[in-house]
């Protein structure tokens, strides 16, 4: 068994002490014969440490394009050429979809908005759309809506939304690559606003930027000292007309790498399967993460590509004995 996988078997199973970004590194370079070893320690840890439930999570998007900032991998965008409209939801249809969330038996309805930040259009649609939410469906409100204020965050907490979900997308050091509108001190400046409202923090990012493999390891060890509540990973899924729709898909087999490595770097957190993994990882990745660490999905669609079924991903659950996170634990 390699070295790192000794140690992270000592440190992050039986201690609950979440590899350094050395030892993340180390499992990100880990032999393809030893990926299956990372993944089933990645597996123990996330049992012992977070137990067999899985998070199931849907989200809808009340404001979707049209977005002034310039992030390579989206295609909500208004900079770039991608084919995503700005479109807003009505409450109504708002209401609609966290009744279908709920009636999946996910727990967690998130609520996302392409833009910077709120403006008071948007705050005032949150007020509204939040409130008729709470008062015709038995769900978490979690919220993504850019880069807050402070009173913007006061706002939030006092509606009720419990998690606010802000991603840091990539390492400190390459995140200029990504996004030239806004810093990566920017988007911590939120998170750690969030964190001290006491809102869960759910911050995650995307795999495949075009990053290393040591700043993987950066991101991961970065993502650590924030401790968030919920880790959303996404692998990149190259949107046509986005700077970086010609990038090629992360390989399989480092997917799983990084899943194994996230969760021995998080022993706690909620590591969700978040975009792309289909294309990643194929319909096997999906069951391949559930049992390497992963213990959150997303149901149904994502913002702007088709996901699988969530009857698919329930019926999976169903099979590997994981039980759906109960709304009434999570209360
Ligand atoms: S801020 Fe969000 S919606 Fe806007 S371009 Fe960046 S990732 Fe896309």
């Amino acid at each position: 068994m390699p070295e790192i996988l000794d140690l992270a078997r000592n440190q992050v199973l039986d201690r609950g002490v979440g590899l350094d970004e050395a030892g993340v590194l180390a499992v990100l370079r880990l032999p393809d014969e030893h990926i299956s070893d990372a993944l089933q320690l990645a597996h123990e840890v996330r049992m012992r440490w977070c137990g067999p439930e899985v998070e199931v999570e849907g989200i809808v998007s009340l404001k979707t394009g049209g977005c002034p900032e310039d992030c390579h991998f989206c295609s909500q965008s208004g900079l770039f050429t991608s084919p995503v409209r700005s479109v807003w939801l009505d409450i109504p249809s708002l209401v609609e979809a966290a009744k279908q969330t709920a009636a999946t038996g996910a727990t967690e309805f998130c609520i996302v908005a392409a833009v910077r930040g709120p403006d008071e259009r948007l705050m005032k649609q949150m007020r509204e759309g939040v409130a008729a939410i709470k008062a015709a469906v038995d769900i978490q409100v979690a919220a993504s809506l850019g880069m807050l204020s402070q009173a913007q965050v006061d706002e939030l907490v006092e509606m009720g939304v419990h998690r606010y979900n802000h991603n840091l997308e990539t390492c400190r050091s390459y995140f200029s690559n990504v996004v030239t509108t806004h810093t990566w001190e920017e988007r911590w400046d939120t998170l750690r606003m969030v964190r001290d409202s006491g809102m869960e923090v759910c911050c995650g990012g995307i795999l495949g930027l075009g990053e290393s493999i040591e700043q993987r390891a950066e991101f991961a060890a970065q993502l650590a000292a924030l401790d968030p509540h919920e880790v959303p990973l996404n692998f990149l899924n190259p949107r046509p007309g986005t700077p970086l729709g010609d990038r090629p898909v992360v390989d399989g087999k480092d997917a799983l790498r990084a899943i194994a490595a996230f969760r021995l770097a998080m022993p706690r957190t909620i590591l969700r399967y978040a975009g792309g993994r289909e294309i990643t990882l194929g319909d096997l990745g999906t069951r391949d993460g559930l049992l390497g660490g992963i213990n959150a999905v997303i149901v149904g669609n994502y913002l702007t590509t088709l996901g699988r079924p969530a009857g698919e991903d329930l019926a999976l659950l169903d099979e590997l004995k994981m039980p759906v996170k109960a709304l009434s634990s999570t209360l």
